[in-house]
């Protein structure tokens, strides 16, 4: 078995134990491979084994590898990094759902491309300056500007609370987040990573973004 084999049944295991624990279907989670910083041979061999969801952070790095994945069956690519309004056209190009939508002037622009497109907005709840997202209290605003783009189909809300070594200092931020979707009529909540995947299961997570307990470790360019 290959590493990525094993290390996919490990993570498939975790998903699984912790929907049990919150007396949910483990079907209703997907799982949301972050292949940023690993090649396209990566990507083949994830959905080889299976996996038709991965996230990427880059649209220059994706670029180049999404024109050797044209032949991969049923993928969907998410992009789940920060994306600036000038390559929103490119973004909506290249992937099949944008989840880091957080200006009304972001959603426009990737409406423009007219390609339907599945999105999430991404909120930020913690006030740290470094976080991407829109603020809790402009967040209507970006829903409501999302819904009146006719390209785009609005799934739910996408957050990443900052960072910590223990899961359990993630929770707050799902529940906050869940609330939020909740109050908007959303369903999808793409939250927790490869450290505190189980506390976002336990509060609702659809949507899980992993990608050092599948690939290993990212080496920074
Ligand atoms: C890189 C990244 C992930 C994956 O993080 P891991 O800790 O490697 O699982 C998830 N979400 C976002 C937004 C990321 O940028």
């Amino acid at each position: 078995m290959t590493d990525l084999a094993h290390n996919l049944e490990l993570v498939r295991e975790r998903i699984v134990r912790a929907a049990a624990r919150a007396g949910r279907d483990p079907a209703s989670v997907t799982l949301i491979a972050v292949s940023k910083l690993f090649p396209a041979e990566a990507i083949r061999e994830a959905h080889a084994l299976g996996i038709r969801d991965f996230g990427e952070n880059y649209i220059q790095e994706f670029e180049s590898k999404a024109a050797a994945l044209a032949d991969l069956e049923g993928a969907r690519f998410h992009f789940i990094g920060h994306l600036q309004s000038n390559k929103a056209r490119r973004a909506a190009e290249l992937f099949q759902v944008i989840q880091t939508i957080d200006t009304p002037k972001l959603a426009r622009r990737l409406n423009e491309a007219s390609k339907p497109l599945d999105a999430m907005v991404e909120v930020k709840l913690s006030p740290e300056e470094s976080k991407t997202g829109v603020d809790q209290a402009a967040a209507a605003e970006v829903i409501e500007a999302v819904r009146a783009c006719p390209y785009m189909w609005l799934a739910g809300l996408m957050t990443m609370p900052p960072w910590s070594d223990d899961p359990e200092e993630s929770r707050p931020y799902f529940q906050k987040l869940r609330e939020m979707a909740g109050r908007h009529g959303l369903a999808a909540l793409s939250m927790g990573m490869s450290h505190d995947l189980e506390v976002a299961i336990e509060e609702g997570a659809t949507h899980v973004r992993v990608g050092t307990a599948l690939f290993g470790p990212r080496v920074r360019p």
